[in-house]
């Protein structure tokens, strides 16, 4: 079995004409070393849980996903290491091969069971099937899930000198820790992977503690690349190009248009000049397994 420390992290300093143009300084958080399977965000989301589940007297986790569910993974990961079993929900019925996010779940132990997308939708009658578990929501949304997440700026040294902090949203759960552990001074930006998501800003707010709640954040909406997990020849050009240039591998549902809207924002002036940008590089690279074979560099 695997051990996790802090060394896999590190912070990744970005040279590029377009900030040195802007006198804009960047560096990347690279939770995607965390584990080549495991999101390094979902690893910390689930923290909390685990400890929550194992303090009940729990002995299963069970969750809910997509086919392709990062969140799937980790959760199976994480239960194997910490003993647990494991019950995966999959959205939509099993059709030929598992995919490689599914067969790795299955691979960590998780017990996969699947619904149509109808009864999918129902997820209080999903739980009425299984009592005798600790449950999780779909993709790790919560007031645990963002605590656990909250601990993600422990890795950033001296995380006072920046001045804006990015990272993806999707459930808003990893946004709502770092808006936790940010310094009052820190502008906090989260690029949403979903299109027109407009509860997101209040369901991010639902998690923050009474004492965080005047902190300021904003979501930006402007770079889902036509919706959630789609993509654009152009976004896998970019990709390939962030690739080339930087030795930075992003997803596609996630880093890469992060990583786009990072270099936009800066061009645009919206975040200004003489600004210091920690991004958070959240993982989720396996599910680029989803890509056609040679359209990624990397
Ligand atoms: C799940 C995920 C996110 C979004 O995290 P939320 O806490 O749901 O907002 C961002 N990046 C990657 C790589 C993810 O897997």
């Amino acid at each position: 079995m695997q051990t996790f420390t802090n060394k896999h992290i590190r912070l990744q300093t970005i040279t590029a004409s377009w900030l040195q143009q802007q006198q804009v300084q960047l560096s990347v958080l690279r939770l995607d070393e965390w584990h080549p399977i495991v999101s390094g965000n979902k690893w910390f989301k689930l923290q909390q849980y685990l400890q929550q589940a194992q303090a009940t007297g729990n002995h299963t986790i069970a969750t809910f996903g997509g086919a392709y569910s990062n969140h799937i993974v980790a959760t199976a990961f994480v239960c194997q290491q910490a003993g647990l079993q494991s019950i995966g929900f999959i959205r939509g019925e099993a059709v030929g091969k598992l995919s490689h996010t599914l067969q790795q779940a299955k691979s960590y132990g998780m017990q996969l069971l699947f619904v149509s997308r109808a009864d999918y939708q129902n997820k209080e009658a999903i739980k009425l099937t299984q009592p005798n578990v600790f449950w999780v929501n779909e993709g790790g949304y919560g007031v645990g899930g963002a605590a656990g997440a909250a601990t993600i700026l422990n890795l950033v040294p001296a995380l006072e000198k920046y001045t804006h902090i990015v990272c993806a949203v999707g459930t808003g759960t990893t946004l709502a820790g770092i808006i936790q552990a940010a310094q009052l001074h820190q502008q906090i930006i989260g690029i949403s992977a979903l299109k027109g998501n407009t509860s997101l800003e209040e369901e991010v707010k639902n998690l923050l503690p009474q004492s965080k709640k005047q902190q300021p954040f904003i979501i930006n909406h402007n770079y889902h690349f036509g919706g959630y997990a789609k993509r654009t020849p152009a976004l896998l050009q970019f990709m390939n190009d962030t690739w080339q240039e930087h030795q930075l591998p992003t997803d596609f549902v996630y880093t890469a248009k992060t990583f786009y809207a990072v270099q936009q924002l800066v061009l645009q002036n919206i975040i200004a000049p003489f600004s210091n940008i920690l991004m958070i590089h959240t993982g989720g690279l396996q599910g680029n397994l989803s890509l056609p074979a040679g359209v990624l560099a990397f």
